[in-house]
């Protein structure tokens, strides 16, 4: 497979309204837009950073798995995504290679990309990320 570089680093907030000011005021960071993502019981925040980006994530729903998280281990870096070049073609080598897949198959993430997680245990405890973007 091919990692093209850091697409995004995920920090589940209690609110995106008060996690933003640190962005915003004191790093001087640009909010581009908000999104909500049903399936995922969240809303995102992004703040591009070059090739990169903050992604901010704030619970819809109690039960869901930014609210689980928080509720777990408090607020901070929930998971880090890498941009692949073929999200499929990475699945398939990652399933042959017998690493555990919480996505089997990609999914739909913010911003219309294609995403899919590894299982942290197969990580040393880091929720990783795979996003394919157009
Ligand atoms: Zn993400």
């Amino acid at each position: 497979m091919k990692i093209k570089h850091i697409d995004h680093i995920g920090i589940a907030v209690r609110s995106i309204d008060e996690g933003k000011k640190f962005y915003t005021d004191i790093l001087g960071l640009e909010m581009e837009k908000t999104e909500v993502i049903e399936e995922q019981k969240v809303k995102t925040g992004f703040f591009p950073i070059t090739d990169s980006e903050i992604e901010l994530l704030e619970s819809t729903e109690p039960d869901g798995p930014v609210a689980k998280y928080i509720e777990s281990r408090g607020e901070g870096v929930q998971h880090i995504a890498f941009r692949v070049e073929n999200i499929k073609e990475a699945l398939r080598e990652l399933k042959e290679k017998g690493v555990r897949l919480i996505d089997q198959e990609p999914r739909k993430g913010a911003g219309g990309a294609r995403i899919a997680f590894i299982h942290p245990k197969e990580t040393h405890g880091v929720l990783v990320e795979l996003c394919e973007r157009e």
